[in-house]
């Protein structure tokens, strides 16, 4: 798409973040009625530091309309998992907390952004992380979904409530289900409510670990806010409020955006 329709696009769009933010400003001061039918969110970027909950809203939202998350930290564990060679030359880097070299993200996101049930739409969960990548994710979407906007969604948190979150976060190997075990523990102790397998905790969840992956965010990824503050409809969302709460919002603020104006 030329550049200059896309901005036309963008700017089509501003009058109806400002009717988004009045309907957000009126969750903040009672309920919302979700639609019962909601527009399908097209291709779709979650941002927000490491543990803010992109994954579970994403997984939320990939309920509401049956599209793929694609998350790019899931799909490194799988190669890792694997011994994939790119998931040999990620290991060590994950484990630091560090950032895995662009090239190898891009080829695995074009590989994950090919199959078919992207079609409808997609919520990308962990990328892009840098500069680089957004910019080749908007070269991709120009030569693969012209005419498709992006929808950003930025969630919010405060670093040491990140961290209080993170370290009482427990995951299970087998059905990717995420616990807290302070806010949102299992039924029965240390055991997945689905499928009975004995919780873990992320390696790159430990305290140290953490810290990193929280300086590495500030320093690479959050320039990507002001890089997509001007380039694309961004929703900021607070995102210390209870999980349905968040996702309510999302869902509000993303209604104003695909749905078109009377
Ligand atoms: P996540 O599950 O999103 O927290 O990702 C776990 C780890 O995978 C990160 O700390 C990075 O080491 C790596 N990773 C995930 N997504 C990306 C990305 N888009 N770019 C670089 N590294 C990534």
């Amino acid at each position: 798409m030329e550049l200059t329709a896309a901005r036309d696009q963008v700017e089509d769009l501003a009058p109806r973040l400002t009717k988004s933010i009045d309907r957000l400003d009126s969750l903040n001061h009672g309920s919302i009625q979700i639609p019962a039918r909601i527009p399908g969110p097209g291709p779709l970027l979650m941002l927000g530091a490491p543990g803010v909950g992109k994954g579970t809203q994403a997984d939320s939202l990939k309920k509401l309309w049956g599209v793929p998350k694609i998350s790019t930290g899931d799909i490194l564990r799988a190669n890792v998992a694997n011994g994939t060679g790119p998931g040999v030359r990620a290991k060590r880097i994950m484990e630091r907390g560090g950032l895995v070299p662009d090239e190898i993200m891009t080829e695995m996101v074009a590989d994950r952004l090919g199959l078919t049930d992207t079609v409808p739409g997609f919520i990308l969960d962990g990328f892009p992380r840098t500069i680089l990548q957004a910019t080749w994710l908007d070269g991709y979407l120009i030569d693969h979904r012209p005419g498709d906007v992006l929808g950003i969604i930025n969630l919010c948190m405060d670093f040491e409530e990140i961290v209080e979150r993170i370290v009482h976060r427990r995951v299970c190997p087998l059905c990717k289900a995420v616990y807290n075990i302070q806010f949102k523990p299992p039924k029965r102790t240390g055991k997945c409510d689905k499928d009975d397998t004995e919780l873990i905790q992320r390696s790159d969840d430990s305290l140290d670990v953490l810290r990193t992956r929280l300086d590495v965010f500030r320093k690479e990824t959050e320039p990507l806010l002001q890089y997509y503050r001007s380039h694309s409809p961004f929703i900021q969302i607070e995102a210390a409020k209870p999980p349905s709460i968040v996702t309510e919002a999302i869902v509000a603020a993303l209604t104003c955006f695909r749905t078109p104006t009377n």
